[in-house]
């Protein structure tokens, strides 16, 4: 099953940000019963994976560095998104990566200049290395300009949801440097998928 769809992805993926994206966004997540997933999130990753794209979650989540969240939680929480976001028993989302730095962060250990912090695109560098992505053909869906510039770093493409700070940000949308402009402004994941799954045909 899961060779299947590998073999029919082409190397083409969907990275998606956490919270405010497939979850709400509230504040800081450091417990299970925090994670509250949008209900539009199973619909869209299911449509996204028939269309044959590997689905990686791509989160920051500076308050590890901040001290807020418990260094082993992130990892904790993909577990049970993955458990938690199945189709007929098998999960949804292939995999997920998270930074846990900031640059003036609380706790030492993660205090640096990464290149996993989005808009850097460490994570999905990574990415790419471990599940043989081609980037120019995947896409990134956020609810910050941040979540685009990522994308369009690595030559892959961007869409900002509305969901999360994403109704606030768009407001700002003129202001932003080309390289963070979406491609699309989607309402939720579902619209998000569903645009990637037309616009995918035309490349
Ligand atoms: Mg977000
Ligand atoms: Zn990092």
């Amino acid at each position: 099953m899961e060779s299947e769809i590998s073999a029919s992805s082409g190397g083409r993926a969907v990275f998606l940000d956490r919270d405010g994206t497939i979850i709400e966004d509230v504040g800081y997540a450091s417990s299970l019963d925090q994670l509250a997933i949008y209900p539009e999130t199973i619909g869209a990753l299911h449509e996204l994976k028939e269309a044959g794209f590997r689905l990686i979650v791509v989160s920051n989540q500076s308050g590890v560095a901040r001290g807020l969240i418990d260094p082993s939680f992130p990892d904790e929480a993909l577990r049970r998104l993955r458990e938690t976001l199945t189709w007929n028993g098998a999960p949804l989302l292939d995999g997920g990566y998270h930074c846990p730095h900031h640059p003036e962060a609380e706790v030492e250990q993660f205090r640096r200049d990464c290149e996993c912090r989005k808009p850097e695109p460490g994570m999905l560098l990574d990415a790419a290395r471990d599940f043989d992505v081609d980037l120019s053909r995947s896409y990134v869906v956020g609810d910050h300009f941040s979540d685009v510039e990522t994308a369009h770093r690595v030559g892959a493409s961007g869409v900002l949801v509305l969901t999360g700070h994403g109704m606030h940000h768009v407001t700002k949308l003129d202001q932003v440097e080309p390289i963070a402009r979406p491609d699309f402004v989607a309402t939720d994941i579902l619209e998000a998928a569903r645009w990637i799954i037309l616009h995918r045909q035309h490349r």
